[in-house]
């Protein structure tokens, strides 16, 4: 029986779930090879420690979101599948002007009636306009025949009339948006606005690290797995099939395939060249549809004692600095750990432009910016690290208008209806966008080889 044969390009979260699905979904003999430009796969998902403790912090993702409340959940089923357990996350208060809002009615207190009046009407047009239900069905599986609003967040923004209450919202969703309003779409913001309430979706993160999710994954694929290659070309060759050029070792290698998925993030894309004036310019436009950069900075710090935990309980809180950002208590993921650890996740122009400055300056900004009741923080001080993640997520995933599922996944389906694209970019900048991406291509090519092995019989 013929060996269809695959080439995976980026080991990331989005190439690990190919392979796998595809290992799980193919009814016919397979190789599947996958190409890694470093030397560790997981990609985004990367669970740090210091120097001075076994504490672990998230560098990158630092959480799951979990919809298996309205229907099914293919990545906290995957998760479960693979026998990793999770802890629930949460947090919902915004520090803003020094003092925590936890619920309506510390708005009431800090911010007045009127804001009061004002958020409730905001959250209430907000929830009438996407439901539950709608939000989990967001990504439109057959296309969009919905009218896109070419409105963006800002202008949505602009109309609530309270500007203490416009704070708290672009403080609430700032670090989950990665950009600025005016820069996404008025369903994305409303979306980052909505996931807050616990009746949209929840969070939760892998016990010892999410990191385990790539390398439990890896741990079980029959697949070559080529670290420190870095794919630089992809072409087609005489017979139809597609080859990945790659460099190793300064040396250049020649790979050929029945299929090839590029599962490279967004701004990984020009990386590689694709060989032909049709393919090139199909991936070309493939590109430029969702050229929406958005930012990330993370800067985590390991303190001799968790000094905020008779203020503060939660997870995480959203706090009114660097345009609203996401300060994580990394060590409630460790029940029991000695010492503390927070996390700053800095997002959009905030993320964009502080990235130029040294680590040393950016953690004494993100000393200088924790509340007043919390200021003597810095005296805890042990260790502390930055991570920049410029470009590497997206402003408006999906593009303005979405495209139907096949659209999104085959730059070239004429000429090259054996290349694939997957990625959180063509859903909703998250893993869960990546894994459905990642389903919906190795299905596709189980496909391909079943009813392509019918007329080779
Ligand atoms: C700071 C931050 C926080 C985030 N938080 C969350 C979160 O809380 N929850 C959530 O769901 N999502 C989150 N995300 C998004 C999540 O990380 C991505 O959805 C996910 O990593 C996408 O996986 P990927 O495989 O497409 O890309 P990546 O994770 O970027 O992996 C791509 C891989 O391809 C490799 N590569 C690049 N170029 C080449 C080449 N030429 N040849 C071979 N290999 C190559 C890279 O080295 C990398 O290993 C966050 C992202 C960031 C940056």
């Amino acid at each position: 029986m013929r060996v269809w044969s695959v080439g995976i390009v980026g080991g990331g979260p989005g190439g690990l779930m190919t392979a796998y699905a595809l290992q799980k979904t193919a009814d016919r003999p397979l190789r599947v090879t996958l190409f890694e430009a470093s030397q560790r796969l997981g990609g985004k998902i990367i669970t740090s420690s210091f120097r001075n403790s076994n504490i672990r912090y998230e560098a990158g993702a630092a959480e799951f979101y979990d919809y298996s409340q309205f229907d099914e959940d293919p990545l906290k089923s995957l998760i479960k599948e693979l026998g990793l357990p999770i802890n629930s996350m949460a947090g919902s208060a915004v520090i803003m002007n020094n003092r925590v809002l936890s619920s309506i009615d510390d708005v009431q207190e800090h911010l007045g009636p009127d804001a009061c009046r004002k958020l409730l009407a905001f959250d209430r047009r907000a929830r009438d306009r996407m439901t539950p239900q709608e939000f989990y069905n967001s990504d439109y599986p057959d296309g969009s025949m919905r009218q896109s609003d070419e409105h963006s967040f800002a202008a949505l923004l602009d109309e609530v009339s309270n500007p203490k209450v416009k704070a708290y919202i672009e403080t609430l969703i700032h670090s989950d948006l990665a950009t600025e309003p005016e820069q996404t779409s008025a369903d994305y913001g409303l979306q980052n606005y909505l996931m807050n309430h616990s009746s949209y979706m929840s969070l939760y993160s892998i016990e010892g690290g999410n990191e385990r999710l790539p390398r439990e994954l890896s741990s079980r694929l029959d697949a070559t797995i080529q670290l420190n290659h870095i794919v630089q070309r992809v072409s087609k060759t005489k017979e139809d099939r597609l080859q990945v050029t790659s460099i190793h070792d300064g040396q250049t290698r020649q790979d050929e395939f029945d299929f090839v998925v590029i599962a490279l993030p967004h701004n990984q894309l020009p990386t590689v060249a694709f060989a032909g004036e049709r393919l090139a310019e199909a991936v070309a436009s493939h590109y430029a549809y969702y050229n929406y950069p958005a930012h990330y900075l993370r800067v985590t710090i390991l303190f001799d004692e968790p000094f905020w935990k008779s203020s503060l309980t939660d997870s995480f809180w959203m706090l009114d600095r660097f345009g609203g950002c996401c300060l994580y208590d990394e060590s409630s993921r460790e029940p029991g750990a000695s010492g503390g650890v927070l996390g700053w996740l800095l997002g959009g122009n905030a993320a964009l432009e502080l990235s130029q400055l040294h680590d040393k300056q950016l953690l004494n900004l993100a000393l200088d910016s924790l509340p007043d009741f919390l200021a003597n923080g810095r005296n805890h001080f042990v260790e502390g690290h930055v991570h920049r993640w410029i470009a590497s997520v997206n402003a408006m995933p999906g593009g303005i208008v979405p495209l139907s599922h096949d659209r999104r996944h085959q730059p070239e389906p004429i000429k090259h209806p054996n290349l694939f694209m997957v990625g959180d970019y063509l859903f909703d900048s998250t893993l869960n966008g990546v894994l459905d991406s990642a389903n919906y291509v190795a299905a596709w090519i189980a496909g391909q080889m079943t009813d392509n092995s019918k007329d080779t019989v």
